[in-house]
């Protein structure tokens, strides 16, 4: 068993922890004997090397003794292998291509930002940040030469002021939605808790401040683990206000993630991928809403807001002549003030284009009378300008092509 899980049932089973209906349960089931012969004192030294460290060689734990340092390599497997990184945007994206012990690749992806664009972000809303420009100075392929290093490469009078994690939860992603690549793929299964914590802490000797559930997959489709690694990131020092779940709209899921938010106390983000405002549009874009359509996804987001008090992201991508019209944005706009003002705000999302697919971006012109609708109608709107799309690391561009 590899340490964050170990350490995880530890919290489970001496504490509480949420369930689907979200009543606190113990989990006393779990085999104390798996870590009967740590001593706390060495799960601490551990938990100091994981989390605080960043250190998952034994070897160098000078505090422990040696004949023990080799033991306790068990606990820390290399589940993720780096097999690329490729850095995109002049040095300020980086995205992993990592192979799992069973062969799987996922990718996730690293997006650095400063101080400008920070307030620019803030100003604009940005729920995750992720921004843009397709420069065409792709560096697809070159090595990261040095943590920090591509920044001051750049430019030496920028100070790079937080950066966000996009990280993958599942191989691939059941949802099949038409438009993005990790669709295609179908899903193979759902990472572990270490696969996760691994891409948090491989991110952190990046410097990552900011975590986004939008890689690869459907995060409501692996809760209980999203779930751990939200509290794992919490001991990497990445606290839930700055970590942002998306989700394709599954009502059971949000419930289930609202009630963990409150009674675990972690106020993460809820975006919610809805791309449309009437069922015959979302139906072409979002498959599994004809299980689960709008108002059954609203409902559960509004509810999500009524519990945690914090506003709920409408992702809306927008993609050409499907979603764009201002008729489709008065349509947004009534679902959602028909539940209250304020509770939501709407995160347009350019549409990344995505080899094979029948679906690309809309004009300027088009998203600014969309947006424009919007805000006649007191919505709230941001507009992210994605990052990363010189090395297909942008949204729904994360396939994980081997190299
Ligand atoms: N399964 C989750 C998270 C993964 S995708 C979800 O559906 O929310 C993260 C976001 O990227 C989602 O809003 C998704 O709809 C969006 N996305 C997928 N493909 C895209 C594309 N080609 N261009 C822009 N955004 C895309």
């Amino acid at each position: 068993m590899h340490f964050v899980e170990l350490l995880n049932n530890k919290i489970a089973s001496s504490g509480t922890s949420i369930n689907q209906s979200g009543t606190t349960t113990s989990h006393k089931n779990q085999d104390p004997s798996e870590h009967a012969t740590l001593s706390k004192m060495r799960m601490s030294q551990l938990s100091n090397q994981y989390f605080a460290q960043l250190n998952i060689d034994p070897n160098t734990w000078t505090n422990i003794p040696k004949d023990e340092r080799e033991q306790l390599s068990e606990y820390f497997p290399e589940v993720l292998k780096t097999v690329n990184k490729q850095i995109g945007d002049g040095g300020d994206t980086i995205k992993y291509l990592y192979e799992l012990t069973d062969g799987s690749l996922i990718e996730s992806v690293i997006m650095k930002y400063y101080d400008e664009d920070f307030s620019d972000s803030i100003n604009k809303g940005s729920t995750d940040g992720r921004s843009v420009p397709n420069n065409n100075n792709s560096t697809a392929g070159r090595s990261v030469p040095n943590k920090n290093n591509s920044a001051n490469d750049k430019d030496v009078s920028k100070k790079e002021s937080r950066a966000t994690l996009c990280i993958s939860c599942q191989v691939g992603c059941a949802m099949a939605c038409p438009f993005c690549a990790t669709g295609k793929l179908g899903l193979k299964r759902n990472l572990s808790l270490p696969e996760l914590t691994e891409q948090i802490r491989l991110a952190k000797l990046e410097g990552v401040t900011n975590i986004v559930f939008m890689g690869m997959g459907e995060p409501t489709q692996n809760l209980k683990n999203i779930e751990a690694a939200v509290r794992a990131a919490d001991k990497f020092g990445i606290f839930a206000k700055n970590i942002t779940i998306s989700t394709v709209g599954i009502p059971d899921g949000i419930n289930e993630l609202a009630d963990f938010s409150v009674y675990e106390k972690f106020p993460f983000r809820l975006a919610i991928s809805l791309h449309a405002g009437t069922n015959l549009t979302r139906d072409k874009l979002i498959p599994i809403n004809k299980k689960y359509p709008i108002d059954e996804v609203l409902d559960a987001a509004f509810a999500f807001f009524k519990k945690t008090t914090r506003r709920v992201s409408i992702e809306y991508l927008l993609a050409k002549g499907v979603n764009d019209t201002e008729k489709e944005a008065y349509n947004l706009a009534k679902v959602l003030n028909r539940r209250g003002s304020n509770w939501a705000h709407v995160n347009i999302i350019p549409l990344n284009e995505v080899e094979g697919s029948d679906y690309f971006p809309s004009d300027k012109a088009t998203q600014d009378v969309f947006i424009n609708a919007l805000k006649s109608k007191g919505i709230f709107v941001t507009v992210r300008e994605s990052r990363g799309s010189d090395i297909d690391g942008a949204c729904g561009q994360l396939a994980s092509k081997p190299v």
